[in-house]
């Protein structure tokens, strides 16, 4: 009894919390696979190990602040063959933050932006980087507001520290002017050193009207594609796309691909 009590007690120092929570089981385990000394104490570790990870990656999620859940297994390739499977299995890989790269997935609206924005910011996540995920809108609010409270430099530095920073919806609403130079402070602050994802329905050619600023427009876009992966998805709005099926919907005469009936 006191030994139990003095283990429970130098576990949860050692804050080796998966083996104190389990202890009695893990040791029955280990004693029914007849583990040696050092297996046994590989099993226990792996174990705390694993829980670590878990909870490390529980936490990220959080902090990245997601909309909503959205995987790369739920998303639809054949439904969309303007995306290249290829290249975001390769993205999902998190090398690409690693070497604090750029992507901009552009496109129209309900094809898929903000679906692969959130699924691949989750496997960042998994594989131990940190994210933040916020709309355009949001992101040039809060710059407004700490440049005229005169807090310009401390939300420079909150927003540098995510390893990848997501900016969905760039092009939906008109910025204020003061914003494309704002926002331009964060891209060079970035640049080279962490990760920006942007989702757009505007192409890179229209955001000097985005921006209401050619200028600033330039000097943000030179840093982003410098070193950057650029995805066009073309096609109809994946949302619209039951609708349609049953009829309620015309299909848009644009349509880029036709696709034959009854398929
Ligand atoms: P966008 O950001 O381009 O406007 P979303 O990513 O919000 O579009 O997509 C609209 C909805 O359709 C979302 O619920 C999304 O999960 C779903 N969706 C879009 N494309 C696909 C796809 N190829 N496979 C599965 N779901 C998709
Ligand atoms: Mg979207």
């Amino acid at each position: 009894m006191v030994t139990e009590e003095r283990l429970d007690e130098l576990l949860t120092r050692l804050r080796l919390t998966a083996i104190r929570d389990q202890l009695d089981s893990l040791l029955d385990e280990a004693a029914r696979a007849q583990m040696t000394l050092r297996e046994a104490l590989l099993f226990l570790a792996e174990r705390e190990v694993t829980r670590r990870d878990a909870r490390r990656i529980q936490m990220g999620m959080k902090l990245a602040r997601f909309p909503y859940v959205r995987t790369l297994e739920g998303f639809d390739f054949e439904a969309q063959p303007s995306v290249d499977p290829g290249q975001i299995r390769d993205l999902a890989s998190g090398r690409w933050v690693g070497h604090a790269q750029a992507l901009l997935l552009l496109g129209p609206p309900g094809v898929g932006k903000t679906h692969l924005a959130v699924a691949l910011g989750r496997e960042a996540v998994e594989r131990g980087y940190s994210v933040l995920f916020l709309t355009a809108a949001a992101l040039m609010g809060q710059l407004m507001k700490a440049y005229t409270d005169g807090h310009l430099e401390e939300k420079l530095m909150q927003l540098s520290k995510p390893k990848l920073l997501i900016i969905d919806e760039l092009g939906y609403l008109p910025l204020e002017p003061a914003a494309a130079h704002l926002f331009f402070q964060l891209v060079a602050r970035r640049y080279e050193r962490s990760s920006i994802l942007i989702t757009s329905n505007r192409p890179v050619g229209e955001w000097g009207q985005v921006f209401g600023d050619a200028v600033a427009a330039t000097a943000i876009l030179d840093r982003l594609l410098h070193h950057s992966q650029v995805i066009t998805i073309r096609g109809d709005s994946y949302r619209l796309r039951d609708k349609r099926r049953s009829g309620l919907l015309q299909k848009p005469a644009d349509s880029t691909v036709a696709t034959p009936e009854g398929r």
